[in-house]
């Protein structure tokens, strides 16, 4: 989908950051379009019965872009605009993200577009379990391991396990993010949230930044904003502002982060909070702060409103948060941004510690998920921090440059083409 902010689809804006790699890697024009092309596609139908008794047709997807380094793996997405471009681009940076963090899994991403706020529980088990059907026969323990995305949660996980469970037995790994009752892994819910705050940590000490007490503003408050919020509140850190789709609440002394998630569990959003003012979603991306976390949807800043962004750092815990031409705009002003493939790779990391779990049918408890989710992402920034110094390259640039060294480095050692 291209939108006014960007004439350009999600796919095309995310090869704009791959070819910029490329040519820093001087990598030649057939590896360049292996690499940049998805492996394997799927377009499904998805009919569900809707509770008045009609019958509405949804379209879903599954793209699984690059499995040189392992299984594919990549959340499963439930919004409108999820179409095969946005798809696309989502499982490409999925390739990049895993082989940036060296963990053993390839890219994909699935998608069905509808708004599942507008869908009961039932209609949303039912649509689930038929994509789950549409998809079976691409997806496999080895081949194929889905998770939880916007709009999808620990119980969309469930019911996929469970679809999938009907046609082969049951098989938790086919699945990560699941509830821990059913197989799923302690922290997975909180890992991209924490990894967010990590990857802030490690930042915050080499800008010689006090995390105490450094304003943090936050778009979107789901399974990754409401996390990053909580952790961002232990760490002492002053959350000023956090939105969701319908807008924002703000406090320049610091939100309540405990008394907002008591809040909006009854109020079912963030609006109306009374221990902040409201602002816009806008409004709130353009707000004086040290560190900015969109947390939402993709494409939120772009060449419109990147000359107001006023934060010292742009932390990127959505996927693809910042258009190419935002991101030059932010480059020139000086402002640091921590991409995608770095910030919230957290919850991929989680994923693999949970399918791990499920193939040696064990469970770690939370100390060890946090120390090894510790550990990884530790690297991975100093990989990434490394490579900006040696280079002199942006860290966005610098993350790309790793995430497509290794897979065609191991494209090259299988000797497939
Ligand atoms: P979610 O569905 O749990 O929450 C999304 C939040 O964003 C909600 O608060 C929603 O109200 C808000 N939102 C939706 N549309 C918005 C809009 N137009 N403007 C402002 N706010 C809006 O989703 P999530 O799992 O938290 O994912 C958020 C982002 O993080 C996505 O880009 C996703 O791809 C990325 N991500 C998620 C995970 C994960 O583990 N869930 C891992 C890595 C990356």
């Amino acid at each position: 989908m291209t939108t006014p902010a960007s004439p350009m689809s999600t796919f095309d804006e995310v090869n704009v950051f791959f070819d910029r790699a490329a040519d820093k890697l001087g990598l030649d024009d057939g590896m360049r379009e292996l690499l940049r092309s998805p492996w394997r596609e799927l377009k499904v139908s998805v009919p569900v019965r809707m509770d008045d008794g009609t019958i509405r047709t949804f379209t879903g997807y599954r793209i699984q872009h690059n499995g040189a380094r392992g299984p594919y793996k990549g959340g499963v997405r439930y919004h409108p605009d999820a179409d095969a471009e946005e798809v696309r681009a989502l499982a490409s940076l999925m390739t990049w993200k895993t082989a940036l963090v060296n963990i053993p899994f390839g890219g994909a991403k699935g998608g069905v577009q509808c708004d599942p706020h507008q869908l009961s529980e039932g209609e949303l088990n039912r649509l689930t379990r038929r994509y789950t059907m549409g998809i079976e026969h691409l997806i496999a323990v080895n081949r194929d391991i889905p998770a939880p995305d916007l709009g999808t949660n620990a119980q969309t996980m469930a019911w996929m396990m469970d679809a999938y469970g009907q046609m082969h037995g049951h098989t938790p790994a086919i699945v990560t993010g699941k509830p821990v009752e059913l197989g799923g892994s302690v922290g997975r819910d909180s890992a991209t949230g924490r990894g967010v705050m990590y990857i802030t940590r490690e930042v915050a000490k080499d800008l010689d930044m006090d995390p105490a007490g450094a304003r943090i503003v936050i778009q979107g408050f789901g399974q990754v904003g409401e996390w990053t919020a909580r952790i961002a509140g232990d760490l002492g850190c002053r959350v000023t502002a956090v939105s969701d789709v319908q807008g924002g609440i703000y406090n320049e002394r610091g939100l309540d982060i405990d008394e907002l998630v008591r809040y909006r569990r009854g109020a079912g959003g963030v609006g109306g909070f009374p221990g902040g003012e409201p602002l816009t979603n806008e409004e709130l991306l353009e707000l004086d702060c040290e560190v900015l976390i969109p947390a939402a949807i993709d494409r939120v800043i772009h060449k419109g409103n990147a000359p107001r962004v006023r934060a010292g750092i742009v932390m990127e815990a959505a996927n693809h948060p910042v258009t190419p031409e935002g991101d030059d705009i932010l480059n020139d002003r000086g402002i640091k941004v921590i991409p995608d493939l770095l910030v919230n790779a957290g919850g991929v990391i989680v994923s693999y510690f949970e399918w791990t779990q499920n193939l040696y049918q064990h469970q770690w408890d939370m100390e060890r998920v946090s120390a090894e989710l510790n550990r990884i992402m530790t690297a991975a920034y100093a990989n990434v921090r490394d490579t900006v110094q040696r280079e002199e390259v942006t860290y966005r640039e610098a993350a790309f440059i790793i995430g497509l060294r290794q897979v065609a480095h191991v494209v090259k050692l299988r000797g497939f083409i």
